[in-house]
């Protein structure tokens, strides 16, 4: 079998972690399996060159952070490499440019387009494991770039997918796909097996224990995904397509605190205005997630969005500078929010579940600012101060760990 194994920051922390994961990856290949494995960088190693950057220029242009982040990745890969070959394997670390992992230009959010396989075919067989780096890619000028926070998941299911493998597996420091945050809802329940479009909604709503675009290429390519724990044998979750096992009327509960909400207010209620806001923010590359139009008054009306904190700045700066073309009166921004989300593919035919979902709130005393909803998925925007005691409120209210699954 050919089988693509990621490992995170924190299965690489430190040199005996280094050390735990080279052993697996060694038992892997003498089970008699071909080997990639992908790494991100060692514990808070990106959280502390993004730190360091700030202390030197807070508004780095975004080419200037990939240069800087794609060293985390290097220093693990190199190091993984360095304990292999010193338990007497053979290993060979590549980066983004050595094997050839070519995405769009866009830098620090690039998407993988290409990747090529001979690189890592011809070390592989050589009989060498083949290690490389997560997280990053080169683009059309040549530059580094980085896939995004946590893209190293996307790289692993992405070489998966371009080397045909047989297997990828998504090691972490938890046994698998939760119900919730196991750190907040004490009584949350490991997913013996999820599907792909459940997933998605899960890793783009919060739940970080996947990096979304990963599970979309999964989907696309129908990579066999597993998430599973570096610290234990235990199976992990399977991300597959169809899950008959068990259908949940809501599988998952995810939070997000890494979300502004933006409001333009007293914009000329007359035609292309919200297309000449949200095509700024195309432009700037903001992401804009729940969009809440206000019924209009003397002519003018409120449009609300959500977008990433680390958007905020190039957001507001964009609406500021076209204030008057857009007619807006007033730019406003609230950084105190946070959104709470329930997934769960049950959802769609059982009418009742935003009616649950709000008295859920309602009992907890938290205001809901804004709702979105989806086929599989219904979104509140909440004050970022109440969301773990929203978070183990609703999870109680479907009683997920529990009851509440039906078998079909
Ligand atoms: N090191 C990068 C990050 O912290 C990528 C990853 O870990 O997947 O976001
Ligand atoms: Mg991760």
């Amino acid at each position: 079998m050919l089988i693509v194994q990621k490992y995170g920051g924190s299965s690489v922390a430190n040199a005996e972690r280094v050390f735990n994961v080279a052993k697996r990856i060694l038992a892997t290949q003498k089970e008699g399996n071909d080997v990639v494995v992908v790494l991100s960088a060692q514990g808070k190693t990106t959280d502390g060159l993004i730190a360091k950057a700030k202390e030197i220029n807070p508004k780095a242009s975004r080419r200037e952070m990939d240069m800087l982040l794609v060293t985390g990745e290097q220093q693990s890969v190199a190091l993984m490499a360095m304990a292999i070959n010193a338990l007497g394997g053979r290993a060979v670390s590549l980066n983004a440019v050595q094997v050839g992992i070519e995405t769009t230009n866009t830098y620090s959010n690039a998407r993988i387009r290409k990747i090529h396989s001979e690189r890592i075919e011809n070390e592989l067989e050589q009989g060498n494991i083949v290690l490389v780096t997560g997280f990053q890619g080169v683009n059309m000028l040549g530059d580094m770039t980085t896939l995004g926070r946590g893209g190293s998941d996307t790289s692993a299911v992405a070489l998966a997918a371009a080397l045909n493998a047989d297997l990828c597996e998504i090691y972490t420091d938890v046994e698998g796909v939760y119900t919730a945050d196991p750190r907040v809802v004490k009584d949350a329940r490991k997913l013996d097996e999820i599907s792909y479009d459940e997933m998605l909604e899960l890793a783009s709503l919060g739940a970080k224990v996947l990096h979304c675009r990963s599970v979309e290429v999964a989907k696309k390519y129908n990579v066999k995904l597993v998430v599973r724990s570096s610290m234990s044998d235990a199976p992990g979750t399977e991300v597959k397509e169809e899950c008959k096992m068990e259908r949940m009327l809501v599988s998952g509960v995810a939070a997000d605190k890494n979300v502004s909400r933006i409001s333009v207010l007293g914009v000329k209620d007359e035609p292309g205005k919200a297309f000449e806001i949200f095509d700024l923010m195309a432009r700037e590359k903001v992401s804009v997630d729940i969009i809440l139009q206000s019924n209009g008054h003397d002519g003018r009306q409120d449009i609300s969005f959500t977008i990433g904190q680390e958007d905020l700045d190039i957001a507001l700066k964009a609406l500021e500078e076209n204030k008057e073309r857009l007619t807006a009166q007033e730019i406003a921004h609230d950084e105190n929010v946070a959104k709470l989300s329930i997934v769960g593919a049950g959802m769609a035919t059982n009418p009742g579940v935003a009616a649950m979902f709000f008295e859920a709130m309602y009992d907890a005393g938290v205001n809901i600012e804004m709702i979105s909803t989806s086929e599989i998925k219904i979104t509140l925007l909440i004050p970022r101060k109440d969301i773990d005691e929203a978070m183990i409120a609703v999870h109680d209210k479907f009683k997920i760990a529990s009851v509440n699954m039906r078998k079909d």
